[in-house]
C-alpha cells in the first residue's frame, strides 16, 4: 500500500501525523511529507483513517 500527498492542497493542518505519525510527517515547508512508502502493514488502518479526516482530502491511498 502507497499513500500519496498533493501538497498543492495540503494545508499543513497537522492531523495526519497526528493520526498516523508512523507515514505523515510535517516537514520544514510545514507540508505533510509521506515518510514511509510502502506503509508499513501495522500502519494501514492508520493511514487510511488519516486520509479520511484530512480536511482537503490531500492524501490518496493506492493499494
Ligand atoms: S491532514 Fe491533509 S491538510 Fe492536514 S497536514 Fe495532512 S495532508 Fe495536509
Amino acid at each position: 500500500m502507497k499513500a500519496i500527498v498533493d501538497r498543492d492542497t495540503c494545508t499543513g493542518c497537522g492531523l495526519c501525523p497526528e493520526t498516523c505519525p508512523e507515514v505523515f510527517e510535517l516537514d520544514d515547508e510545514g507540508l505533510a511529507i509521506v515518510k514511509a512508502d510502502p506503509v508499513p502493514a501495522d500502519a494501514e488502518d492508520s493511514a487510511r483513517e488519516a486520509a479520511d479526516v484530512c480536511p482537503v482530502e490531500a492524501i490518496t491511498i493506492q493499494d
